[in-house]
């Protein structure tokens, strides 16, 4: 296997800025002084020409992945939507995920949402008419020990019975010939893993460029290089949302700013605890042999084969610096 590509997710800068500050913003944030806006990785759009609207039903601050599926539903329920983007669509975190949509041995809320974002996912190709790069693709997670397995067995158990009336759950443990065929080609002592057949898999250099052609074509502006400023009111309701070009009128004001989310609301007055964290991971060239799957092995490797036959793949490394500003 050979390394093409090797980047630091630009996106884990974002999240350092908004935790301590332009100061220790790197190379790819800062040219001549200036902060730069982030860059797609791929597939760069082209916002919505000409002045802003002077009102909409909806403004969206942000558009990454969530500010793009908040319009399109808004846009589904009736309503005109304008999305204001500081920088690039999808030119943050939303363009560098590692693209896994999974249930494994999550719990409460997190369950649910993954498994609604499955289901969700499942029907977008259909929905849209173009390839989102969404598929079915299942991963193999070996477990770490012998404590290891026998949680993941729990969880199996457990699971089955709080939520199997309502939704499949479709986890289980492999081994013999079906963990030969999902493993393909591993060589060690492994013989036996943790299998979740439904998991899905978006590519990130795809999934948000196909949404935001989509959510351009029924009718969503998206205005780039327009950072939004604040949110006013007025008798106790959002009145407009104020933008570096531009207000827009409205009394809908949805922010999905990412990893700036925080810093925004700070401004109304609002605390939006965040963790500001660093995590890398790298693009690579397949190789023979390698399993078309998502998976997790022992010592933090994973690895997941996307649509065009490269993978994605991280051993991972997260940081979290413990700044003043991480528990503000
Ligand atoms: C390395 C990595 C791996 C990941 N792996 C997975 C995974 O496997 N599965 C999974 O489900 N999730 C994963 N995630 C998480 C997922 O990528 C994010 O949850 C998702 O992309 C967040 O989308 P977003 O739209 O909220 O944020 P972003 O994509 O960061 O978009 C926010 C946008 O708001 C804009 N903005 C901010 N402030 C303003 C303002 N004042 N005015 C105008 N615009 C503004 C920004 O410029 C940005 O474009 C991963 C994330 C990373 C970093």
């Amino acid at each position: 296997m050979n390394i093409s590509r090797r980047k630091l997710i630009l996106s884990g800068g974002a999240i350092c800025a908004a935790g301590i500050g332009a100061s220790v913003l790197g190379p790819m944030f800062q040219r001549e002084g200036r902060l730069v806006p982030g860059k797609p990785r791929y597939g760069f759009i082209n916002g919505t020409e000409g002045p802003l609207p002077q009102s909409a039903d909806a403004v969206i601050i942000g558009a990454g992945i969530l500010g793009i599926m908040t319009a399109i539903d808004l846009t589904e329920k009736g309503l005109s939507v304008v999305i204001v983007e500081k920088g690039n669509i999808a030119g943050e975190q939303s363009s560098r995920f590692y693209g896994q949509l999974m249930t494994y041995k999550m719990e409460g809320e997190t369950f649910m949402l993954h498994h609604l974002g499955k289901e969700h996912w499942r029907g977008m190709n259909k929905k849209i008419g173009v390839d989102t790069s969404y598929r079915t693709q299942g991963r193999v997670e070996v477990p770490m020990s012998d404590e290891d397995l026998q949680n993941v067995r729990t969880w199996i158990d457990d699971k089955k019975e709080q939520v199997s009336s309502s939704i499949p759950l479709n986890t289980r443990i492999i081994q013999g010939e079906e963990f030969k065929k999902r493993l393909k080609g591993a060589t060690s002592n492994w013989t036996i893993a943790g299998f979740e057949e439904d998991s899905g898999s978006l590519d990130p250099e795809i999934a948000a460029v196909r949404m935001a052609e989509y959510a351009k074509k029924i009718g969503v502006k998206i205005y780039t290089n327009c950072a939004a400023r604040g949110i006013e009111k007025q008798g106790g309701v959002v009145s407009d949302v104020v933008t570096e070009k531009s207000a827009i009128r409205t009394t809908r004001a949805v922010v999905c700013g990412g990893a700036w989310s925080r810093l925004f609301m700070q401004n109304l007055d609002v605390d939006l605890q965040t963790l500001p964290a660093y995590q890398s991971q790298q693009l690579i060239t397949g190789g023979p042999g390698l399993p078309g799957a998502n998976v997790a092995l022992p010592g933090n490797i994973f690895f997941r084969e996307q649509a065009n036959g490269t993978y994605a793949t991280s051993p991972r490394i997260e940081v979290i610096p413990i700044v003043k500003d991480s528990f503000i």
